[in-house]
């Protein structure tokens, strides 16, 4: 964007619920069954039925509000939005209109001028529908079908204000208000299991200018970086059809992530009127204020508190905190470990290093190490106390990974003679070899350059698998080149 527009943004974000059933029915609320085997009489909304709230649902939208800061409604209220799509049964959606659960919430986001909060307009409670699915196979062409297991999934529809001021911006507190979600255990937050849904709204204006331009809204957004993508896109074509003498058309567009461009869905003109009216098969629900209290008590810490936890109280750095903050299994990973008596550095470390690295090449979550902290521990002890080298205490972990909990660390070294070689007797005789196999190294050294003395150090290494005190090593090596 040119620096003479500003850049306008709300979001409205859809997040499933943790819940065991669905918002009005008892079928399971679960991902990936078969399709039309958790649908019941009551998703399928078939006449003379009658809903019937989730409490746990409930509980949950109110500990998203509380969360979120969000003043928590006494009285709240259901309504009917009524609309057409195969996907939609009874041909409405049971969400909240006028009474929504939760208002005047906010969410602090980190950009890079400063941390900066980010208004909450309403967060209500409705229920997802089903799932269209358009078979790509042969014959299949103009066939859709129909899968409602999805139907009467509860969800929250979370709606910003429009607070944010660029693409990176909105990119920032759906990070945030992903992070938090996941860690009071509101949602999953799974954009790809659809269990987070964001529609983007942009509009521009001249900077200092009170009033909002025209927006358009950007539907069908699977990921963050699509979101910020379309953003971009489309606040740039804002800019051009102003500066090129138009008007912005207030339209609801699809992102193109193939293309990177949006396409126009549908304009102001057939924008659905819903219809709004009250649930008549609902009864009004008040939001007992202890029952909020208690809600607010139980509330489990919030990532950034946490972060300012690890930093003040247990003197790690911020990039650590940051790290382990990031995703919560990570952090109760790391608190598992300082469980077991590491010190916040030393668990930082290996955690860090050693559980993000086997994360990311074995694909796992860091709950996979969850059951291994004790030996984790262990072995991260041996390296602090010099039994066993840096490098051993490496293997040893992807070691750990293969076996049982019960597998004995202390055995396995002894067995196995992983101890670290420190005894200069042990060791001579192999510094003493591997200087007399590398004359041209020993000739850098002697004509100065210290440096490759590293590369002596690095083979005695290698002859001793790691197990070699690299410190007496190099004293050794510096002895015998003198
Ligand atoms: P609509 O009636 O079209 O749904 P709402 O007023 O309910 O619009 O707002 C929907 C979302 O769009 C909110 O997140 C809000 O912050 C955002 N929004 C509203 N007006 C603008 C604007 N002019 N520019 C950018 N975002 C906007
Ligand atoms: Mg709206
Ligand atoms: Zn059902």
């Amino acid at each position: 964007m040119t620096p003479s527009w500003e850049t306008v943004i709300g979001l409205e974000v859809h997040v499933q619920l943790k819940t065991r059933t669905k918002l009005f029915c008892g079928c399971v609320n679960k991902y990936g069954a078969d399709p039309n085997t958790l649908v019941c009489p009551i998703c399928l909304g078939l006449p003379g039925v009658l809903p019937v709230l989730n409490r746990q649902a409930f509980a949950l939208a109110v500990r998203a509000g509380v969360a979120l800061g969000c003043d928590v409604a006494n009285l709240t209220k259901f309504d009917r939005k009524n609309y057409y799509y195969p996907d939609l049964p009874k041909g409405y959606q049971i969400s909240q209109y006028d009474r929504p659960l939760n208002r005047r919430g906010r969410l602090e986001i980190e950009t890079p001028s400063g941390k900066k909060n980010i208004g909450i307009t309403r967060i209500h409670l409705e229920e997802d529908a089903g799932k269209l699915i358009h078979p790509e196979t042969e014959g299949t062409a103009g066939v859709s079908f129909v899968d409602l297991n999805r139907a009467g999934v509860p969800l929250v529809e979370i709606v910003s204000e429009p607070d944010m001021r660029s693409p990176e911006e909105a990119y920032a507190y759906l990070t945030a208000l992903k992070e938090i979600l996941q860690y009071v255990d509101v949602s999953d937050c799974d954009m790809e299991k659809g269990s987070l849904r964001c529609d983007a709204n942009v509009s521009i204006r001249r900077p200092g200018d009170p009033k909002l331009g025209v927006k358009t809204e950007i539907k069908n957004l699977n990921s963050f970086r699509a979101v910020a993508k379309a953003l971009s896109y489309e606040a740039a074509r804002h800019a051009q059809v102003i500066e090129s003498g138009g008007k912005v058309e207030q339209v609801t567009l699809t992102w193109d992530a193939v293309a990177e461009k949006t396409i126009v869905l549908r304009s102001k003109e057939e924008a659905h009127d819903y219809r709004y009216f009250p649930e008549p098969d609902l009864v009004h629900v008040q939001a007992d204020p202890a029952f909020v209290a208690k809600v607010r008590e139980a509330l489990p810490e919030r990532p950034a508190a946490r972060r300012e936890r690890y930093v003040h109280e247990l003197g790690l750095p911020a990039y650590d905190a940051g790290v382990l903050t990031g995703d919560k299994e990570l952090a109760e990973l790391f608190d598992r470990l300082r469980g077991e008596g590491l010190a916040p550095k030393i668990a930082s470390n290996w955690v860090m290093k050693h559980v993000l690295a086997a994360m990311n090449e074995k694909k796992l979550h860091a709950s996979a190490f969850f059951d291994k902290t004790r030996r984790i521990a262990e072995v991260a002890r041996k390296v602090e106390a010099k039994e066993v080298t840096g490098q051993t205490g490496g293997d040893l972990f992807l070691w750990i990974l293969e076996t049982p909990e019960s597998a004995s660390v202390d055995e396995h070294v002894r067995k196995q003679g992983l101890a670290q070689v420190s005894d200069a007797g042990a060791l001579e005789a192999i510094v003493k070899d591997v200087i007399a196999k590398s004359p041209r190294i020993v000739a850098d050294i002697k004509a100065g350059k210290t440096t490759a003395i590293q590369a002596l150090v690095g083979q005695v290494m290698r002859e001793t698998k790691g197990k070699a005190n690299a410190t007496v090593a190099r004293e050794l090596i510096e002895k015998a080149l003198h």
